[in-house]
């Protein structure tokens, strides 16, 4: 991946979208230019009251139509910008998923759950956060400081001088004031989060609790979490309530020295005296100043925050991808056998080595059991086999191809995993064999269900097929089947067992080997067991680490 993202996006959404990005432009200079013209008509008004000479209805019209323009602007650039940078955003969370389809499988078994999906939630979120509220409106108002300081020195240079020598203090006092304010914001947010938690965790434990009489203590825990979101929200509200004043006394002072300097006459009077007009334009402009000046503030935190986020989403899209199996070596290979293990060194934790030196062939149509004491690494090698882990040493091929290149839906076509665990998906009874797969019709449903033999329990359902899935609609031997039809629904070339038959009692084992039995014909397949079955009726490996 190379250069930014975010300017990558931006380039490509200015140049599918130059309209809105001329709209724009033209909406920010316009709101600047609007805003920065009335208070310039007023003092025009103003000079002409005072010097008592004719006032022109169409000023005072003028000055009102100029007001409406300037907030119609103000308007239509946020708007504007916030379309732009969804636009963006779009364009970036387009690009991440296509790259999600080309990472291996044993991307996801390294990231932490949640991972990814932060990357696309809050990383993009700050990207959104740079173009509503970062660089675009940071430039927007930095050109408004300098426009108005540039009147302000036009008009009343002694002012001006002034305002240069105080801005930056200000926008130092703007700036910590921010930074405590968010600290606040964030401790509160903190201890809303321990005090939300702790009434569920509270409520999970009550007989605990209640048996070794700790409710007072976790009474207190909830008031000292309370306690510490209410101090917080109130230190929020103190700098909220002091800032606004301060700004204003601030600028009440600079104004008043302005007044007090021209009245003193002599050079003085030169360098800030100005007509009435003048004055009331200039405290105008001087209110105006501080209002981009705070906002500067947030804009450079968003950007900050942003900077972090792109620079995650940059790493994100330089994950190494699967490699293209087309035209390599693998391809060329005549009729590679289904499975093929050749010295497969694999451990999870560097220093815990699972399965040392591993080679195993299996060939189409075998039936093969994995044999080995708990913990020997035979549920590993199904996941090595699935491309879920990379192998330290050696090779994992699956008809002559890696097994972490083969994409997703060759994979569903070639495997059949029935876990040593069911894990339920949320949905219907359907959704639990198809797993969502709009592919997959309902014939083909029906017949994995014959085949397990689950049809006719099914059937006697409410809704049938569409019956919202809950555990206890099934039996564990059930549930078992289940997974079968999972497994064999999309046709796999490649059936893998892993332990089905444990903790069931004999009369449902026997159903289950009778449907194992159908499900395997023509079928490759590889499973395991602590026991020996007959249904596999091939070769046993044994699984030693
Ligand atoms: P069983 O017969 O009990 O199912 P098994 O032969 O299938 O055992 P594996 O599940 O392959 O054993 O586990 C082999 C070893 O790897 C065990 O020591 C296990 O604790 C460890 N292990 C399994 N999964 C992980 C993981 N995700 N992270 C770290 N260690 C793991
Ligand atoms: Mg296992």
């Amino acid at each position: 991946m190379k250069g930014n993202v975010v300017v990558d996006a931006a380039k490509e959404t200015i140049s599918r979208h130059v309209k809105l990005t001329a709209l724009l432009l033209v909406t920010i200079i316009g709101s600047i230019t609007a805003g920065l013209i009335p208070p310039l008509v007023l003092e025009w008004i103003i000079n002409a009251l005072t010097e008592k000479s004719e006032l022109s209805l169409m000023a005072i019209v003028l000055y009102f139509i100029l007001l409406s323009l300037s907030g119609a602007l103000d308007a239509g650039k946020e708007s504007l910008i916030t379309v732009f940078g969804q636009k963006v955003t779009h364009q970036i969370r387009s690009m991440m998923c296509r790259k999600l389809k080309s990472l291996p499988a044993d991307y996801y078994t390294k990231q932490d759950t949640g991972t990814t999906v932060s990357r696309f939630v809050g990383d993009v979120d700050t990207v959104e956060t740079l173009f509503t509220s970062g660089i675009i409106s940071m430039a927007a108002d930095a050109c408004r400081i300098f426009s108005i300081l540039a009147i302000i020195f036009v008009k009343s240079p002694g002012l001006g001088v002034l305002m240069v020598l105080v801005l930056p203090l200000l926008y130092l006092l703007t700036r910590a004031f921010q930074k405590r304010m968010l600290a606040a914001q964030l401790d509160n947010r903190q201890a809303v989060g321990r005090a939300n938690n702790h009434i569920p965790d509270t409520i999970r434990s009550i007989r605990t609790l209640h048996n070794l009489n700790k409710e007072e203590y976790m009474e207190n825990r909830y008031d000292t979490y309370i306690q510490e979101g209410f101090r917080a929200v109130n230190r929020s509200n103190f700098y909220d309530s002091i800032y606004s004043p301060i700004i204003i006394i601030v600028s009440t002072i600079l104004v008043a020295v302005m007044m007090i300097l021209s009245a003193k006459g002599g050079w003085l009077m030169a360098f800030f005296g100005m007509s009435v007009g003048t004055a009331v334009a200039i405290i105008s402009y001087v209110g105006k100043i501080f209002g981009p000046l705070e906002s500067i503030g947030m804009e450079i935190q968003n950007i900050q925050s942003a900077a972090a986020g792109i620079r995650r989403i940059n790493a994100f899209l330089s994950e190494p991808e699967k490699e293209t199996p087309a035209g390599t070596a693998d391809s060329q290979k005549d009729n590679p056998p289904p499975i093929q293990l050749q010295n497969l060194h694999f451990g999870y934790e560097d220093d815990k080595e699972i399965l040392n030196g591993l080679s195993l062939t299996v060939n189409a149509g075998e039936h093969i059991t994995l044999i080995g004491r708990t913990g020997a690494g035979k549920s590993t090698v199904f996941k090595l086999l699935l491309g879920l882990y990379e192998p330290w040493e050696g090779t994992v091929e699956i008809y002559g191809k890696k097994a972490g290149n083969i994409q997703e839906m060759e994979r569903r076509t070639l495997f059949g995993y029935v876990e040593q665990e069911f894990h339920a998906v949320p949905g219907s009874v359907q959704d639990q064999i198809t797993l969502g797969d709009p592919a997959i019709s309902r014939e083909e449903v029906l017949k994995a269900l014959d085949t397990v033999g689950l049809w006719s329990t099914i059937k006697e359902f409410s809704e049938g097929l569409y019956t919202p899935y809950q555990d206890s609609l099934f039996s564990q031997g059930q549930i078992q089947l289940l997974s079968i039809a999972r497994a064999i629904v999309s046709d796999p070339k490649i059936l893998l067992l892993d332990e089905i038959t444990a903790n069931l009692d004999s009369d449902t084992e026997k159903r289950i080997l009778e449907a194992l039995q159908e499900a395997s014909r023509n079928r490759t397949m590889l499973s395991i067991s602590h026991r020996l079955y007959e249904y596999s009726g091939g070769r046993y490996i044994t699984i030693t680490s």
